[in-house]
C-alpha cells in the first residue's frame, strides 16, 4: 500500500496570508484512489529547508507531493530543492521552453529571461505538461520513491492532479480502483471519554477503522472502510456498525446526514404532535433548529429575555400549552454560573411535567449547541 505525504511550499502560507487549500484537495484525491496520507507539512521559500523537509518526508513515504515555489522568480526554490534531494543538477529542457513560449503566445505576452528558469527541471525528471499555466510541473522517481512537484496556484494544481497525477500514481503503484467509504453514527448527551470506554477496543481495528469526533453534547463515531467497491466496503463495515449500534444503542440518535433536529422533527410529524419551545439564554437555538424542518402547524416558540424562577417558568409553559394548542412544551433556561453553564429543562406533555438539570463545563461559546443537543435528546426519548 503506497503511503504519501504532502509538502506545501510558500512563505505566504507560514505568515498566515493565504490559507492552504491545496493540501485539502490533494488529500481528498489521494483518499479516493486509496493512497494513505500520513503527514502534511508546510515550509517557507527556502531551498535548504525545503530540501531537508523533502528528504525527511521521502524516508517515511513512497510519494511526496509538493505544491508551490515553481514560479520564475528567484525565491521560487522548489526545482533546486528537489534536485538537491536526489543530488542531480537542474537541466534545461528545450521542449519545456517551447511549451512556456506557447503559453505566452496564447496570452499574447512576451516572456522574460526569468521565465527561462522554468524550463529547468531536475535531471531525469518526468515533465508534466501544464496546459493551464506557465510553470511546468514534474515527477522524479528513485526506486519506489517519487516526488511530484506541482504549481501553487490552486486551479493549475487541481487540473494537473485530475488530468495527470491520478493516472500516473495508479499505474506506478498498481493501485486497484479502491475507495474509502466513511460512515458516521451520531451519539448524543455522552462525552467522548464515556463513548471511548464502551467501544475503545474497536478503535484499534485497521480496516475498517473506528474513530471518535467530539462536538458539544454530541460524539460522532466514524467508521471508515477501504475496499474495491462501495458494496464491498459496506459489507466489511456491516458487522462493525452492528456492534456499535448494539453497544451504544441508547445514545444513538441517527447516522450520516441526520441531525438531532431532523430526527426529532420527523418523529413529531410521525406522531402528529405539535411542539412549543420556550427558551431563555439560548438565542432561540432550539426553535431555529426545529424550524429547519417544521412549519407553524407543528412548531411554535417564544424566546424570553428575562430570567424567572422555575415555578413561574412552569406556569408560563402551561399557559403556552393552552394558547398554542401544543401537545408538547419544551422549556429551557440556560444560565452561566462562574465556570459552568447550567441548563434547566422542563418537558410538559398533557398534565405531566418532567424537570431536568444539566451542567456544562466546556467553552462558554459551545454551551448553546450543547443545550440544543441535550434538550432535543430528551424530546427524542419521549417520542420513542
Ligand atoms: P506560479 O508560477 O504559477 O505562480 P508557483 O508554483 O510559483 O506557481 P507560488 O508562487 O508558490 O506558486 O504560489 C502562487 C499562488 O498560488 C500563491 O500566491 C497563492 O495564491 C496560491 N497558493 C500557493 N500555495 C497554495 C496553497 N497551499 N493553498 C492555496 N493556495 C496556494
Amino acid at each position: 500500500m503506497a503511503v504519501a505525504e504532502i509538502v506545501t511550499i510558500g512563505t505566504e502560507l507560514l505568515l498566515g496570508e493565504i490559507q492552504d487549500t491545496n493540501s485539502r484537495f490533494i488529500a481528498r484525491t489521494l483518499r479516493d484512489i486509496g493512497i494513505d496520507l500520513y503527514r502534511l507539512t508546510t515550509v517557507g521559500d527556502n531551498v535548504q529547508r525545503i530540501t531537508f523537509t523533502l528528504t525527511e518526508a521521502l524516508m517515511r513515504a513512497d510519494v511526496v507531493i509538493t505544491t508551490g515555489g515553481l514560479g520564475p522568480t528567484v525565491d521560487d526554490p522548489t526545482r533546486q530543492a528537489v534536485a538537491d534531494v536526489f543530488n542531480v543538477p537542474l537541466v534545461y529542457r528545450e521542449d519545456l521552453w517551447e511549451q512556456i513560449l506557447d503559453r505566452f503566445r496564447f496570452y499574447q505576452r512576451t516572456p522574460t529571461e526569468n521565465n527561462r528558469r522554468q524550463a529547468y527541471i531536475p535531471a531525469n525528471a518526468i515533465a508534466i505538461p501544464n496546459k493551464v499555466g506557465t510553470a511546468p510541473a514534474f515527477a522524479i522517481e528513485l526506486g519506489v520513491k517519487t516526488i511530484i512537484s506541482l504549481p501553487g496556484v490552486p486551479r493549475e494544481m487541481e487540473y494537473l492532479m485530475n488530468n495527470y497525477v491520478v493516472a500516473y500514481l495508479k499505474e506506478r503503484y498498481h493501485l486497484k480502483d479502491e475507495i474509502i467509504l466513511p460512515w458516521v453514527i451520531h451519539t448524543v448527551s455522552k462525552g467522548e471519554s464515556s463513548i471511548d470506554e464502551i467501544i475503545g477496543e474497536m478503535e484499534k481495528l485497521s480496516n475498517p477503522t473506528v474513530g471518535l469526533l467530539a462536538h458539544p453534547g454530541q460524539t460522532d463515531v466514524r467508521v471508515t472502510a477501504k475496499a474495491s467497491s462501495a458494496e464491498e466496503a459496506q459489507k466489511m463495515m456491516a458487522p462493525v456498525l452492528a456492534e456499535i449500534r448494539q453497544k451504544l444503542e441508547e445514545f444513538i440518535y441517527g447516522e450520516n446526514e441526520d441531525t438531532i433536529q431532523s430526527v426529532v422533527a420527523s418523529k413529531l410529524l410521525d406522531h402528529n404532535k405539535r411542539i412549543t419551545v420556550i427558551e431563555t439564554g439560548t438565542d432561540a437555538i432550539v426553535f431555529k433548529a426545529l424550524a429547519e424542518h417544521l412549519d407553524e402547524k407543528n412548531l411554535t416558540g417564544e424566546l424570553l429575555d428575562v430570567n424567572i424562577n422555575h415555578e413561574t417558568f412552569k406556569t408560563l409553559m402551561k399557559e403556552y400549552q393552552v394558547i398554542k394548542q401544543a401537545d408538547l412544551v419544551l422549556g429551557l433556561m440556560l444560565s452561566s454560573q462562574e465556570e459552568e453553564q447550567e441548563l434547566y429543562i422542563a418537558l410538559l406533555e398533557n398534565e405531566s411535567i418532567t424537570e431536568y438539570k444539566r451542567l456544562y463545563g466546556g467553552p462558554a461559546g459551545d454551551a448553546r449547541r450543547w443545550a440544543l443537543n441535550v434538550s432535543l435528546d430528551l424530546v427524542r426519548k419521549k417520542l420513542l
